[in-house]
């Protein structure tokens, strides 16, 4: 077992379901790549200029979501629980075939996409993974809310914290080591929005594929969803996941030390375009 070699999956993994913001239904299969060709999306509903890139500098919208485009103005929405998972299994090359503009949702977190993948197994390469190593203090601030990153010896950590108004929510925090800790409450951990904010979301024509199913609901101090949280720390948690999956479009390991408060896919995007040279 290496670390330090590159992985792809052993088999062919397909998934299908609804896109949370279109509504629209859509199939995923994703598939096992060479080495150095790194992850990469092909929308095989289009027949020409379909391949997306999920680097940083494609990042075309962070509202609610991560969106890649292609120069062609191809665009691949809500890909960062896929790509959290990617990350977190260690899958450095992978070709993701999908013939609709958005990824997924599943139950919101990232837990069938880790379930599928593993049933199948990894096959691993002899390349060497591609490194990124944070070798001074980057930030960046955007009123309260601010992220960081700053070098760490051999690991990636997150130490992230929400702050809500909302009782129920209130003040969360964890710290994680991604390469050395068990991922599986992050992982599981689900998407999640204030009960008074669903009509402005679907107003401005998002989530239409939102449900129960795929996301936690909080009104006042109930939760809405019959079966409760998953985790104590369930709403960071997703933030964390999040997190993972953005970094991800580095198109390295990183290895450094993340501080983040009240941040998301904005944040995250623009430490990425702050710390990293094209
Ligand atoms: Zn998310």
């Amino acid at each position: 077992m290496s670390l330090l070699t590159q992985k792809t999956l052993k088999k062919n993994v397909k998934l299908n379901g609804v896109g949370l913001h279109s509504g629209n239904k859509v199939n995923l299969n994703i598939k096992p790549s060479e080495p150095n060709t790194g992850i990469y999306f092909k929308r095989v509903d289009l027949s020409s200029n379909n391949i997306v890139f999920p680097n940083f500098s494609n990042v075309s919208n962070t509202d609610l979501n991560t969106t890649i485009s292609n120069e062609f103005g191809v665009k691949v929405s809500t890909i960062e629980h896929l790509m959290g998972a990617l990350f977190g299994l260690g899958i450095d090359n992978a070709l993701i075939e999908i013939d609709n503009d958005e990824v997924p949702i599943l139950d919101g977190s990232a837990k069938d996409f880790i379930d599928e993948i593993i049933k199948f197994g990894l096959q691993t390469s002899n390349a060497p993974i591609k490194i990124i190593k944070i070798n001074k203090k980057i930030n960046f601030e955007d009123g309260e809310r601010y992220i960081s990153i700053e070098p760490s010896k051999l690991s990636l950590d997150i130490d992230f914290q929400i702050k809500y108004s909302n009782e129920l929510i209130g003040n969360q925090r964890n710290k994680i080591n991604v390469y050395e800790d068990d991922l599986n409450d992050i992982f599981n951990s689900r998407t999640f929005c204030l009960y008074e904010d669903i009509e402005k979301i679907k107003s401005l024509g998002l989530a239409k594929g939102g449900s129960l199913d795929n996301a936690v609901v909080v009104k006042g101090k109930k939760i809405l969803n019959e079966t409760g949280l998953r985790n104590s720390k369930e709403f960071v948690n997703h933030k964390i996941l999040d997190c993972i999956g953005d970094l991800y479009t580095s198109g390295y390991r990183v290895i450094g030390s993340v501080i983040c408060s009240q941040g998301g896919h904005f944040l995250t995007n623009k430490l990425l375009k702050k710390s990293i040279r094209k």
